[in-house]
């Protein structure tokens, strides 16, 4: 929260462990309470990224079972912390195929929402570049886990502009914009919309790589983060860089004065 106090950030992400291993230190109410009075203070809206190695969708019992407790782990710190939504890649199946793997997340997520009972924070699917088996790779998809699962409402939405550009949706077109958003408008509704990942991409349109550029560096380029920028259905929820900081540390800087440049330019 320090740094992004310091770069002037209106949003920022946060980890509420660490991202890449199962374990995680004690959950210490303490800490939560120093983080929300700083965030008192600061006043920025906050999601947080669940860890990568939770993936409901697995073939692998075992590894269902450890991405239950992890992820209800991180809700309840997301919970302590007054994070209103955890953002979760929503899995891959391996070889049991997508509709195999869509019920498992949606029973999955049942089972995770029901034992956290009153939830004051959201799980955000994120949409996803489709590499492998990874489910997300559209919003449709991300709507058929949430119309499966019976706490929809607590299910929200996240959409990564350098996956959906991987997916296949050609950002760099107006009407391939718009056909991102009369999906998510025609499935889970705008309203379940709770952020957007704002990252260029090094590959081009639809090649599902997972590979985020600085904004203007990639082939999405700066004319659809301005068409993204002015569209006031999107003015109030909390864009968030992902950017490659570089090796001068500046990348996420440039990134937002970047996108700042471009706010009322289309
Ligand atoms: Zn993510
Ligand atoms: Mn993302
Ligand atoms: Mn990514």
């Amino acid at each position: 929260m320090a740094r992004a106090v310091a770069l002037g950030c209106d949003a920022f992400q946060i980890f509420v462990k660490s991202p890449n291993r199962w374990s995680a230190l004690p959950r210490s109410a303490e800490a939560a309470a120093t983080f929300r009075e700083l965030r008192g203070t600061a006043d920025l809206p906050v999601v947080a990224h669940a860890g990568y190695l939770i993936n409901l969708a697995s073939p692998k019992p075992e590894v269902v079972q450890k991405s239950h407790a992890a992820l209800l782990d991180e809700l309840r710190r997301c919970d302590a912390l007054g994070v209103p939504g955890l953002v979760l890649h929503p899995g891959a199946p391996q070889d049991d195929g997508r509709e195999v793997g869509i019920e498992r997340v949606a029973r999955g997520l049942d089972a995770v929402l029901d034992e956290l009972g009153h939830a004051r924070v959201k799980v955000l699917l994120e949409n996803t570049a489709g590499q492998g088996s990874t489910l997300g790779v559209s919003i449709d998809e991300l709507q058929a886990i949430r119309s499966r699962a019976q706490h929809a409402d607590d299910l929200g939405i996240c959409l990564d502009t350098c996956h959906a550009f991987a997916a296949g949706y050609d950002l760099t077109d107006a009407d391939g914009y718009e056909r991102l958003v009369s999906e998510l408008a025609d499935g889970p509704g705008t309203s379940a919309l709770a952020c957007w990942h704002l990252n260029d991409s090094k590959f081009p349109v639809g090649m599902r790589k997972d590979r985020h550029a600085n904004i203007g560096d990639g082939e999405i380029g700066l004319e659809p983060f301005a068409r993204l920028l002015d569209d006031a259905r999107f003015a109030h929820l909390p864009m968030i860089l992902e950017t490659p900081l570089g090796d001068d540390e500046e990348g996420h800087a440039r990134d937002l004065a970047t996108l700042r440049s471009l706010v009322g330019t289309t």
